[in-house]
């Protein structure tokens, strides 16, 4: 056994609510492309039920008192203000968000657990990836913050750990649970912060104290597609990766950088975004890959069907299989390949960062 899939049909019981742009259906949809391709038949692929975490695993990273509420708001016996960016808007009261946020934080942690005891080599939790949720605090639509907890299980292992986000929003959340840490290496491609939640992740930001050195941030301007995202990427990834030598990868897959995404201004397509996944799979020593981001659910049930496929080093023919076609609206169908080369201020913009984070971080990793 190679691979694992977490899954289960119990995230389907809860429900952002009809105007929220998070829709947990993305799941779903993604699940059953993957069946219909028949990619959990593979010999070496494993399809794992969710487990919820526990209390005591949250409480590793979230304080008792932001707990507490979590568990009352989602019962609705919380009386008060809203406290730690809960309410009306991003990060919504529903029934249920506690069991929610353990369901998909119990799934990252099964991950990193089976990557841990070398049963897997890579495990995926699409639910995942919930990234700005801070210790006291929800954020950006993460209630709990299961990339930190994984990180924090596998640290407390004695794991060297690189956090890799390609998430259109920074990863503020995990990097600054890890900004004062050597032993984990935090890495954000993302839209420049002057032009989107959560507006950190400048360049500049490269960790304190003992951490410096150990953050890195690749700021993208709106409008950056693949090449340009991946001439950063190439230029960056494999020096960081060879001069950190991390154990583990913990990477943050949302593809809400992609060009038709509602909320996010790049244009990234799965051409880049499967260059990672296929860099990953051949040089990842031992890899937890998370879901996150993405709002045009098709395009994430494509993308992350073909990460899955590419972890289990199968290429997919381009036409959807027979079973696929009703999940698809018609319109989805025949879908033109969308063009991704952005305006060439992009390019420019990634060089200088690529210059900046080679001078001042890996010159730092490296010594
Ligand atoms: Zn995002």
């Amino acid at each position: 056994m190679k691979t694992a899939f977490l899954y289960t049909d119990r995230y389907f019981d809860y429900d952002y609510g009809e105007i929220h742009p998070l829709k947990i259906e993305r799941l779903r949809l993604t699940f059953e492309l993957c069946k219909a391709y028949g990619l959990f038949e593979l010999p070496e692929a494993v399809l794992i039920e969710t487990n919820p975490a526990t209390e005591s695993e949250i409480l590793r990273f979230h304080t008792p008192e932001y707990v507490r509420v979590l568990r009352e708001a989602s019962q609705g016996t919380f009386r008060g203000l809203y406290p730690h960016g809960l309410g009306p808007g991003d990060n919504p009261i529903f029934e249920g968000l506690w069991e929610w946020s353990l369901l998909h934080t119990g799934a990252t942690l099964q991950c990193a657990k089976l990557v841990a005891d070398k049963t897997v080599n890579v495990a995926f939790n699409i639910a995942g990836g919930l990234h700005h949720a801070r210790p006291d605090r929800a954020s950006g639509f993460c209630y709990m913050n299961d990339p930190a907890l994984a990180i924090l299980y596998l640290m407390d292992l004695g794991f060297r750990v690189m956090y890799l986000d390609i998430d259109a929003h920074h990863g503020d959340g995990v990097q600054w649970a890890f900004y004062e840490e050597p032993r984990v290496l935090t890495v954000s491609f993302h839209q420049d912060g002057r032009t989107l939640f959560p507006g950190t992740g400048n360049v500049t930001e490269i960790g304190r104290g003992k951490g410096l050195g150990y953050a890195v941030n690749v700021p993208m301007l709106p409008g950056t597609g693949d090449d340009v995202f991946w001439e950063g990427f190439s230029a960056l990834v494999p020096k960081l990766m060879q001069c950190f030598k991390p154990d583990v990868i913990v990477s943050q897959l949302g593809v809400d950088s992609f060009v038709e995404d509602p909320l996010a201004s790049l244009r990234l397509t799965t051409d880049s975004f499967c260059g990672v996944i296929s860099f990953l799979t051949d040089h990842a020593p031992a890899w937890v890959a998370l879901g996150g981001g993405g709002y045009e659910v098709w395009n994430v049930a494509r993308a992350w069907t073909l990460a899955w496929a590419i972890m289990n080093g199968v290429r997919l023919p381009d036409d959807l299989p027979e079973s696929a076609l009703r999940l698809m609206p018609e319109s989805r169908l025949r879908h033109p390949h969308p063009t991704s080369t952005g305006p060439e201020s992009c390019r420019q913009h990634m060089r200088d960062c690529v210059r900046f984070i080679e001078e001042k971080v890996i010159a730092i990793l490296a010594s």
